[in-house]
Order: C-alpha cells, then structure tokens, then sequence
C-alpha cells in the first residue's frame, strides 16, 4: 500500500520483532494508525471499508507488514468491526489480558510490532469459537491477485 512506503519498519517478509519507541512510530505512521497501533485506540463501529470486505486475500499489519489474517478466516459477525476466528499462524499475534473500562477482555497485538490490533472474544463460529474484533485502520488488505492470475494462466495454456 502506498501509505507505507514512507514506513523503514514495514516489510512483508522479514520476521524479525520491531521495537521501536513511540516518538519513531509517530513519524512513519498516519495520525489514524498511530493512534490505534499505539496509543490502543479503537475506530469507530462500522467505518472499516474491511468490515465487509469479501474479497480473497490475506490482511497485513498496517505497522510493520506482518501478516495476520487470512481472508477465509473472516465472518461477519455484526459488531461492526472485521472480525475473523483464527490468525494465520500462532505467532501472527500476541495477546495480554486488559482490564481497561472495567471489563476483563483479552487485546490482541501483532506478533511482530506489538502494534494494538483489537480484542478476541469467546463467542466465534467453529472450529475455533473464536472473535478476533479487528480495527480496520491497523490492517493493510492485499488481493489474492498473483493466485488467480497464476490460475488463469495455467488455464489458457
Ligand atoms: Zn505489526
């Protein structure tokens, strides 16, 4: 996404953690997603262009590029936020228990940047029961596009 070429911390593929403080966080990342990524902001409900996305693809941290969730993971869940029931893989992200607002809930943040990514509920659909409440704005979403070109090619020849 163009919003992240101006962000040194942003890859797709390498793994290693980013730690950084927030003052460099503030220069690399939009007021939007500084403010969610760091300071454990929440969007508003049923603003992410995300929340109905159906498209096939896979959902990159908006902070650092880790990948976290796959598009076949997503589900409309009606809470106003894209809610999907399982990371990509177990170390995508982490979680910590947040007492915040008087209510005991789990947050979840990227496994690579520790970015704030939202909260996981018990209430998902199968096999997991899981909801993982995602804000949009901390989510970077690319097509599927190189597979089903790679599939239309081997289908032409
Ligand atoms: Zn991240």
């Amino acid at each position: 996404m163009e919003s992240s070429n101006k962000n040194p911390f942003y890859s797709r593929t390498d793994t290693d953690k980013v730690v950084r403080t927030d003052e460099e966080w503030k220069q690399v990342l939009s007021p939007e997603v500084y403010h969610i990524a760091r300071q454990k902001g929440t969007e508003r409900p049923w603003t992410s262009q995300f929340e109905k996305n159906k498209e096939v693809g896979t959902y990159y941290c908006a902070a650092c590029g880790n990948p976290l969730f796959k598009s076949d993971t997503k589900f409309e869940s009606g809470c106003g936020w894209p809610s999907f029931y399982a990371p990509i893989s177990k170390g995508s992200v982490i979680y910590t228990p947040d007492h915040t607002h008087g209510m005991n809930r789990t947050e979840v943040q990227c496994g690579r940047c520790k970015a704030h990514l939202g909260h996981v509920f018990e209430d998902g659909p199968p096999p997991t029961h899981l909801r993982y409440c995602i804000n949009g704005v901390v989510l970077d979403f690319e097509k599927a596009q190189a597979a089903e070109k790679n599939y239309e090619e081997s289908n032409n020849s």
